[in-house]
This record gives structure tokens, C-alpha cells and sequence, in this order.
């Protein structure tokens, strides 16, 4: 399993870009571990148009905290 930090893309709003509320991405942000294949779209108006693909240890300037309810 992958160790997720703060500021890296598995707690972002925008990992996984339209599918950013599914169980699987609300756990990854919850538990703050993933597997280590997860890869995602990032959703990033600036990143998006690229098709840029992430993974849950990624990160870039436009980190956003997603909200964990
Ligand atoms: S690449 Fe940047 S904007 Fe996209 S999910 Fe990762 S930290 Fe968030």
C-alpha cells in the first residue's frame, strides 16, 4: 500500500476528476492509503485538458484539500 501525505494528489479535489466522489477515492482520502496501482485523472482545469494521469503520491501547485466528510 501507498502512504499518502498531505499536499499529494490522493487528498486533492481534483484526483480522479468526475469520479472524484466514488467510495474508492472518499476511502483513499480517508485512510490516507492506497494501492499501489491507483492511478487516476487529474481534474485540474489546467491539468485536464493534458489527460494528465496521477497517481496517489503525485502532486503539483494546484493541490487542492478535498473536503473528507
Ligand atoms: S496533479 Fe495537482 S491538481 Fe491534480 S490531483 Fe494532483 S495535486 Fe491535485
Amino acid at each position: 500500500m501507498l502512504t499518502i501525505q498531505d499536499g499529494q494528489c490522493g487528498t486533492c479535489a481534483h484526483f480522479g476528476a468526475d469520479d472524484a466522489g466514488s467510495e474508492k477515492l472518499i476511502q483513499i482520502r480517508i485512510t490516507h492509503q492506497a494501492p499501489p496501482d491507483v492511478v487516476e485523472p487529474c481534474g485540474h482545469p489546467e491539468n485536464a485538458p493534458r489527460d494528465l494521469k496521477v497517481s496517489p503520491v503525485s502532486t503539483c501547485a494546484g493541490y487542492t484539500p478535498a473536503n473528507v466528510a
